[in-house]
């Protein structure tokens, strides 16, 4: 092998990796975590030869299964999550929604009032909420008239404190796919991590981007049980990525944030895969079925590009659209007030009989 060339996943030492230019994760964590001993619950410390009598949690005997503090690593679900996605247990991390992995990032990763992440704009609100919550500086650059962005554009906003760069693919609330040359080239040039949220992954026609996981060190992937998988009530969001990352998140997470109940439920959903597959090809037909009805509304002057299950339409006058569904008792999403969004709804797939419910509506306004 020539000098200067490592094979893959090693990185001779220096925490650089052969196939981009991360930094060394030391470099990229915050100080005090990386330092950080975890607190170490009863249920993580007892692992070894199966038993019978537990008096080392102080939970009550009685009221079973619930009085028992569940997996506190959620190998169940992981492993069934392995098994569908083809990525290793240890490469997965849950968290109580996507929130919770999205603010995981700033907590282990970014320095209050030094660390800045750059993210796509417009795209989904809790990626800055949880950088002003945390302190962080959080860089918005704005997507082209087709909602699409070139790595340059985003790695010129970066410098040398900026940890993150946010990706939503298919993005919201637009609903595109952002082109996979842009994410790649960010993969590649950038010192940070990258987060390709995929929370509508299973309406795409893209494939999930999980598959570069083994070639980028500095690739996060979120995805969640809350859309495709019908489940948002039981709060189970799916971050993947490289298992010393992994490892990180797991020491700042609280120690039980995913309960027995939501274990559970989502042990049940992941074992019933060919409903959700029902569910996703009802969607899409419903999806362009709507696409093509909105086309001939109209009051309606443009429909974006969907790989998800909502799409954006530009409006004449979103503000009165909406105030007259409310009326109906038809909620839809007003995105008006958003970047680059002017007179735009956002509007979910529903059922056949909800969608149909809504064009009836918006054809006797
Ligand atoms: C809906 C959505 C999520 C899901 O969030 P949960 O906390 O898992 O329910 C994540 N990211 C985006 C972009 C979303 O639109």
């Amino acid at each position: 092998m020539p000098s200067g060339s490592l094979p893959t996943g090693e990185d001779g030492g220096r925490g650089h990796n052969s196939f981009n230019n991360m930094k060394s994760l030391q470099e990229l964590t915050r100080p005090n975590i990386w330092s950080l001993a975890p607190y170490s619950s009863a249920r993580n410390e007892y692992s070894g030869k199966a038993a019978h009598v537990f008096l080392d949690a102080n939970e009550n005997p009685y009221n079973d299964p619930n009085n028992r503090y569940p997996d506190p690593l959620q190998m169940q679900v992981k492993e069934r999550i392995s098994q569908l996605k083809n990525i290793p247990v240890e490469c997965i991390f849950l968290g109580n929604g996507s929130d919770e992995a999205i603010d995981l990032v700033y907590r282990c990763f970014c320095e209050p009032k030094v660390d800045n992440v750059v993210a796509i704009e417009p795209t989904y609100g809790m990626y800055k909420v949880c950088a002003d919550i945390n302190n962080v500086e959080y860089r918005p650059v704005l997507l082209d008239e087709n909602f699409q962005i070139e790595a340059e554009t985003l790695l010129a906003a970066c410098d040398d404190n900026t940890k993150v760069v946010w990706f939503c693919s298919p993005n919201n609330p637009t609903g595109n796919a952002i082109n996979r040359k842009a994410i790649f080239d960010v993969l590649e040039k950038f010192q940070g991590f990258v987060v390709v949220d995929e929370a509508y992954i299973d309406f795409s026609r893209e494939d999930s981007i999980t598959k570069l996981l083994s070639r980028f060190p500095n690739l996060i992937v979120f995805q969640t049980l809350s859309k495709a998988w019908g489940s948002a009530a039981i709060r189970c969001g799916m971050a993947f990525a490289s298992k010393d990352i992994i490892n990180i998140y797991n020491k700042v997470k609280y120690p039980y944030n995913i309960n027995r109940l939501t274990q559970e439920a989502a042990l049940e959903r992941l074992n019933n895969t060919f409903e959700v597959e029902q569910w996703v090809k009802l969607l899409l037909q419903e999806r362009s079925r709507m696409l093509t009805a909105f086309a001939e509304l109209p009051m309606c002057k443009r429909i974006y590009p969907t790989d998800a299950n909502f799409f954006l339409a530009e409006m004449d006058d979103a503000q009165k659209a909406y105030d007259y569904l409310v009326d109906k008792g038809i909620i839809v999403r007003n995105r008006t007030r958003i970047t680059l969004c002017k007179n735009c709804l956002r509007i979910t797939i529903g059922t056949k009989a909800e969608n149909t419910e809504l064009l009836a509506a918006l054809r006797t306004m």
